[in-house]
């Protein structure tokens, strides 16, 4: 059975760029990791890979989804600074 830990912003997560992964420290030592393609796909729940806690992300899907949909080249530079405006709101 699973067991929600916490609910934590994506904000306190830490990324990772290499993995593409963002971490958040489990009180168990290890970290809770969740991928940004899980956040694409929408999922929202991070686990620990060394004990069975997870936390629930908490993220706008929205801003992660069309942020990588919409990979078009060089003429949405406008574009892509409005997302990155929207999501730190
Ligand atoms: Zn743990």
């Amino acid at each position: 059975m699973s067991v929600f830990h916490d609910e934590i912003e994506i904000e306190d997560f830490e990324y990772d760029e290499d993995t593409d992964t963002y971490y958040f420290p489990c009180p168990c030592g290890d970290k809770f990791a969740i991928t940004k393609e899980d956040l694409e796909n929408g999922e929202e729940v991070a686990a620990c890979p060394s004990c069975s806690l997870l936390v629930r992300v908490i993220y706008d899907k929205e801003a992660f989804v069309c942020g990588e949909l919409v990979e078009a080249p060089s003429s949405s530079a406008e574009n892509k600074l409005e997302l990155v405006r929207s999501r730190k709101l």
